[in-house]
This record gives C-alpha cells, structure tokens and sequence, in this order.
C-alpha cells in the first residue's frame, strides 16, 4: 500500500480506453470502497463510467457488459459467478445453471488489485479468474511471492506468458493453456496423445528442479530461467524509489565484523547442530539464511 499502484492505474484508465468494451478491476471485498473513492477523487466527474459488480442484486444483463463501462467487483464475486455458470446450483430442489456476463464478453483490460489472493493455482477463485478474457491484463500485488516459488505460477498463468503457462506435449506440437483431457480423461482433446506425454512447463523447467535442488544446479538453472522473466514482465516499484512521497527516512547500512569468543563459539556450534537435526532442513540456500538468523539470534543471547 502507499506505493501509488491504484493512482497509477487510474492514469492509465482516463489516457487509454476502448470505446465499446468495458473494463474489470478486481479487488479484495475490502479495498472495493477504496477504489471507487480513488478514482472519484482522481477524475473529472463524467471522465470514467464506473459500476460496481457486486452483491447479490447485480446487474447480470449482458447488454451492460457491451459498453465502455469501468466495472470494479471482487475475487469472490468471480467465483460465485463461475459456479452458478459452471456446476450450477439448487433452486426448488433443481439445479439451475446460470450464465454470467464476466465469462461472456471480451474485456478490453482485466485488472487483478493485490493479485496474489490467486497465488493458489488450483483454487475455485484462480480457475475462474483464469476464464476471464480480456486484451490487456494487469497484476497488481506488493507480495507476487509470499512463501513459495510455485505461487508466481498464477501471476503467470493469469497473464499467459508463454512458455511458462502452457502444457506441452512431447510427441507433437500440442500447446494449451488448460489441462484438457474431458472426452475420456486419458487422451489429449488436442493431440489425442496420453496424459503423461504431456508436461507443464513451469513445473518441468522452473517449479521442480528448484524443489529439489534449491539454489544449486538444476534449481539454478530454473532460478535462472525465471530471472529471465521477470523484468521483462514486471515494473517493478520500490519503497526506496518512492521514499520521498512515503516520507521515509533514509535508509543507513553499517557493516560491522564481530567476532565469537570461545563461549559464543560453543553455543553457535551446539545451537546449529540443534537446529540441524531438529528442523531437517534440506536446501543448502535456505541453510544458510537460517544459519544467519542463529548467528544473530545466538550473538545476542550470549551477550
Ligand atoms: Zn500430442
Ligand atoms: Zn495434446
């Protein structure tokens, strides 16, 4: 937050809209207000159409979705939409299958604010967010990774950067986007090969070597593969480049070598192997920072 995503946004929205397709902007429930207070204290009033999708009286009239209308709704809105599309729901004991507009039109930019609430590939809420079309995509997010490598797959996904997102298949040309096996759930609906010809990309090339490998050898060569991407696909803002507007101080590194005295030494060494043998850590990288964080933390207790 604070870090002028939304601003930046809104610019983007008055210097370039499409005349006949209407834009999303999807939020958390909680930043919906926030956004429609931003773009009415940012813009002329008339200068944006902007209409809420949500709740449970929302206008489902596809007419509404053919216009240049700037719609804001929520990541859970999509997904409701998407199940009533999808598998339907019960009403009076049937169950009734209800088409949503988001799914039916071509938007001209989907906006994902704080994109990581998709950080889980197999989730209701990425499967649908993943249906939405749209000429121009955008991921907002302050934390594009939170705890695992694997969760950029959906920023990813989302945004159809090939050849991360796609599955391959590997005795022909087969490319696409979605696991789609529906006519027997054994052959390709493209290709018509198995199943297990076929391979996701990221999984493969990024996702598992720097599972098993860490930050050395293959894992270095996904880390590598993925430094490759991401700044051809990112813009990416600091909090020190935006230090004058957040009012900041400015941020001093002292680097000061100390050294263990025998004591210290003693608890480093029996705090390590404690922490070796107690949390089985695997990855040499990670090792390392956690042997960092001992250092500090042991440093500290002794003294
Ligand atoms: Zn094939
Ligand atoms: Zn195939």
């Amino acid at each position: 937050m604070g870090m002028g995503k939304t601003i930046q946004m809104i610019a983007l929205l008055l210097s370039e809209q499409s005349a006949d397709q209407p834009t999303l902007i999807v939020c958390p429930t909680i930043a919906l207000g926030q956004w429609k207070a931003e773009i009415a204290r940012h813009t002329e009033p008339g200068s944006l159409n902007v209409e809420l999708y949500y709740g449970p009286n929302r206008d489902r009239r596809l007419s509404n979705f053919q216009t240049s209308t700037i719609f804001l709704t929520t990541y859970s809105t999509i997904e409701t939409d998407h199940r009533r599309q999808e598998y339907g729901f019960k009403r009076q004991g049937e169950t009734v299958r209800e088409k949503s507009p988001l799914f039916q039109v071509t938007f001209f930019r989907i906006v994902l604010d704080e994109a990581h609430s998709i950080k889980d590939r197999a989730s209701n809420t990425a499967r649908a967010v993943f249906q939405l079309k749209c000429e121009r995509k955008w991921s907002l997010s302050g934390t594009p990774l939170q705890n695992r490598v694997g969760e950029l797959y959906s920023l990813i996904r989302f945004l159809q950067v090939s050849p991360f997102s796609y599955y391959f298949c590997e005795k022909c040309d087969c490319k696409m986007l979605q696991w789609s096996f529906k006519k027997d759930h054994k052959h390709c609906d493209g290709c018509g090969h198995v199943s297990h010809q076929h391979y996701c990309w990221w999984n493969r090339e990024v996702l598992r070597p720097i599972q098993q490998h860490g930050a050395t050898g293959e894992g270095r060569a996904g880390f590598a593969k993925l430094s490759r991407l991401m700044p051809r696909i990112m813009l990416r803002r600091t909090k020190l480049e935006r230090a004058d507007d957040l009012g900041l101080p400015p941020r001093v590194v002292i680097t000061r070598r100390d050294f263990f005295n025998e004591e210290e030494e003693d608890f480093y060494e029996a705090y390590l192997v404690f922490i070796m043998v107690v949390l089985n850590i695997r990855f040499q990288a990670l090792f390392r920072v956690q042997d960092q964080v001992c250092l500090v933390r042991a440093a500290g207790h002794v003294a």
